[in-house]
């Protein structure tokens, strides 16, 4: 029988116990004591749950409280200096304390330390902390976390694989705090930990460890390169009798396959969802020793896996390698899926056959197990039913009417370079706008949302109990939005906005109202910490069958003479945040997105909203890992803002908003977007991110660097932001420059909102006298 290889399981708990009980724990509701019964229960049912399902390597040390990183460099000792005065209270340098005290900040007992820097987890919408690195910085073991759940695990009677980041990939993803030396330069000081690490798992009796190197499938340089072969060296004998298991995942081998096969490890673990023809290349080069692990069955997205495709790969590494040297796993972990597909009872927002088209966390293990039954050829009744019902499964979404509309697929063929181009350019477009809207210098606007208060979404949530009725609903939305549009014009800003009231959430607002889209109940996913998702699931051919923010939009407008900005979200920032398809490119849906946008802003136009907000804060994150891939998808993604935003008339003015990006390296495909007004968040850089704008290349069109940080309640004062304006003049010229915040403002609340804004105002004006 092959061997089933799961990489990593979710662990905020099937209905977010974890989350539950860190805010609890945080707000003081519960002991420490309560906080780690709940963390113990939900890695026991993980374990059982994992081998109910028949899964071999079964991982454990992948249960994290807060993120998986910062576990790991508390167990290295990489504690920056800030925390020092939380370690002397800290019993054998690890406590609870400490640990969420450098997650998330600590203002307390006259102790006040910022949280580490969070970042994406590779290409993933999980973020983790970021490591520091100082100039010959030591490591010391700090925690023995990971042989702690191995045992735990044990006593249970499950032999689990410990998982570890390895240490290279350890550097990489951290960062140096100050200047002259390289972190990878700390690989010899941070070595022998990791060969305390491995020794005393083998102690304990483990018999596979997975040391997760996903840089291994990334760009990385010939020093580096060098680098893995010394250091899989030094981790394989520190490892004794457990055998070691390279982990590769988001990626291909590429360049680097030659190097990876021939680590002196026992397994190489390959994705074979991202890299999906890996093995034509790849089994060739396998040395005798080697076994492959098979990322066959997706740990990023949830849809159910094609067997058939999947067993025609098995096949092909079984023919070349051998039964006994083929392994059937999970392409990365499953902490990115939700945990249960069972779970999900509304067949109003996840259809019956939709639903049969999906696989959660739990369900791929399942599948896994049956890839490897079916692999090995012996099969029962219930694997030889399992497998019809995929076939089945997968025949049901090739042709299935509720995914595939001809007419959209068709509207997507006929998009041409016209349809991506605004008739006339920037210059003229802005003197037609500017001869309409007659805006001062340094215009005053804000990026959409306003204080969504407890109120606000008890409304909401009481009109989903039908506790309240639509019309009351309705109701207290609009005397929200007049209040708000009423308190712009005192504050005399330029550009109202309505505030977005309406809208629970950026990417669900107009899921919930485009076809081709379904929701789950409990398809959380974790996000940073306590903080999950649920992203909605793009299943078919997505359209617009109706208006989606005309109404609110038109409403506003009617309250005021000053010009109300139309709210939307790009097409890439609502791809980017959904579960997608896998059966059609990403640009393709893109650009059926694409399409649905550009109905939506014609109809705002021809309402009478002349400014319209095209959101796209996640195009920046959505750039592929290998450099190489990256201008393609740069080219598709600015195109398919394009051609949700170029079909209006010129005097039409388009904005487009952009949060936490760097803009380094993409600013001319930003340029290229075209959008008549950029707003983009800069306070917290003071304004360094802009220098990205007046490089050699300089940003044609208009910007809104935001001059206050909406993250914090602190009402910034007007010469604060006079200093950062006039920053800002320094480097773009003063015709380009809008004044705006950093963001939308849901998560403030009205009193600093006001006062903020106030001065912002005030800021405004006394540029404009310069
Ligand atoms: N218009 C949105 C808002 O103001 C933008 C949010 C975002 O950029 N993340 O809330
Ligand atoms: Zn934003």
């Amino acid at each position: 029988m092959l061997i089933t290889n799961n990489l990593g399981y979710p662990r905020v708990g099937p209905f977010r116990e974890l989350k539950k009980a860190n805010e609890a724990y945080w707000a003081k509701k519960i002991s420490a004591e309560e906080l780690l019964q709940t963390a113990k229960e939900i890695r026991q049912a993980n374990w059982n749950t994992q081998k109910n399902a028949g899964i071999d390597l079964i991982p454990s040390n992948d249960f994290s409280f807060y993120d998986q990183v910062l576990d790991l460099s508390l167990t290295l000792g990489a504690i920056p200096a800030r925390y020092s005065s939380l370690l002397d209270k800290a019993d054998n340098g690890y406590s609870l304390d400490l640990y969420f005290a450098m997650a998330r900040g600590f203002q307390q007992d006259g102790i006040d330390v910022t949280a580490s820097e969070m970042t994406k987890w590779f290409d993933t919408n999980y973020h983790y902390m970021v490591p520091e690195f100082t100039k010959g910085q030591t490591f010391k073991l700090s925690s023995e976390k990971f042989l702690n759940e191995y045992n735990e695990a044990k006593a249970l009677g499950i032999d689990t694989k410990p998982v570890i980041i390895g240490p290279i990939t350890y550097l990489l993803i951290g960062k140096e705090k100050e200047t002259g030396f390289n972190r990878i330069d700390l690989i010899e000081n941070l070595l022998p930990v990791y060969e305390q690490i491995l020794s005393k798992l083998a102690d304990a009796g483990a018999k596979y460890i997975q040391i997760d190197e996903p840089y291994l499938a990334l760009d990385i340089d010939a020093k580096t390169k060098a680098l893995y072969n010394q250091v899989f060296e030094r981790l394989n004998s520190a490892a004794g009798n457990a055998k070691l298991i390279a982990t590769t995942y988001f990626e291909a081998l590429q360049d680097n396959e030659d190097l990876a096969v021939n680590l002196p490890v026992h397994a190489l673990h390959i994705d074979l969802v991202r890299g999906e023809n890996q093995l034509d290349t790849l089994l060739d080069k396998v040395p005798s020793s080697l076994t492959l692990s098979l990322g066959v069955v997706e740990g990023r997205n949830i849809w159910k896996n094609d067997y058939q495709k999947s067993l025609t790969k098995i096949q092909q590494a079984v023919n070349a390698l051998g039964a006994d040297r083929v392994w059937i796993g999970t392409s990365s972990s499953l902490l990115h899926v939700p945990f249960d597909l069972d779970s999900e009872k509304n067949e109003e927002t996840l259809p019956a056959e939709v639903k049969n088209w999906l696989a959660f966390a739990k369900q791929k293990l399942a599948e896994v197990k049956d890839l490897a039954i079916l692999a090995n050829g012996d099969v029962d009744a219930t694997t030889a039913q399992h497998f019809e019902a995929n076939k089945a499964a997968a025949e049901s979404r090739r042709t299935s009417p509720l995914i595939h509309r001809p007419e959209v697929k068709e509207r997507v063929s006929n998009i041409t370079d016209e349809d991506a181009q605004r008739t006339s350019p920037f210059a003229s477009r802005k003197a037609a706008q500017q001869a309409k809207f007659n805006l001062p210098s340094f215009a005053t606007t804000t990026i959409g949302s306003f204080p969504q208060t407890k109120d606000v979404r008890k409304w909401r949530a009481d009109l989903k109990k039908g506790t309240i009725t639509q019309e009351e609903y309705d109701k207290a939305i609009a005397e929200e939005t007049e209040n708000t549009i009423r308190l712009q014009e005192q504050l005399e800003i330029d550009v109202l906005v309505h505030g977005e009231f309406e809208r629970n959430d950026m990417v669900e607002y107009f899921g919930e109202q485009l076809a081709g889209y379904a929701f789950t109940q409990y398809g959380w996913v974790q996000s940073y910490g306590s903080r999950c998702v649920k992203p909605p699931v793009i299943y078919g051919d997505v359209y617009r069958p109706a208006d989606m923010t005309v109404r609110w939009s038109a409403y506003a407008q009617s309250l005021t003479n000053r010009p109300v900005k139309g709210m939307l979200t790009g097409p890439v920032t609502i791809l980017q945040w959904s579960f997608v398809r896998n059966d059609q490119p990403r640009s393709t849906t893109t650009y059926q997105i694409a399409l649905a946008i550009l109905d939506e802003v014609q109809a705002l136009e021809k309402s009478g909203i002349k400014i319209i907000q095209i959101d796209e804060p996640a195009i920046r994150e959505g750039l592929p890992l290998r450099k190489a891939d990256q201008q393609e998808y740069l080219n598709w993604a600015v195109r398919a803002f394009r051609v949700s935003s170029s079909n209006v008339a010129d005097d039409t003015q388009i904005h487009t908003h952009m949060c936490y990006s760097e803009f380094n390296n993409v600013i001319k495909d930003i340029a290229a977007m075209d959008a008549d007004v950029i707003t983009i968040e800069t306070s917290r850089s003071q304004m360094k991110l802009l220098n990205a704008f007046a490089g050699d290349f300089k940003y044609p069109n208009d910007i809104g660097p935001g001059v206050y940080d909406i993250h914090s309640p602190r009402v910034p004062s007007t010469e604060e932001m006079v200093d950062l304006l006039r920053k800002a003049k320094a480097v773009v010229p003063s015709e380009q420059l809008w004044v705006n915040p950093d963001c939308g403002l849901k998560t403030r609340a009205w009193p600093e909102t006001k006062a903020a804004l106030e001065s912002m105002v005030k800021a405004a004006k006394i540029l404009r006298a310069e």
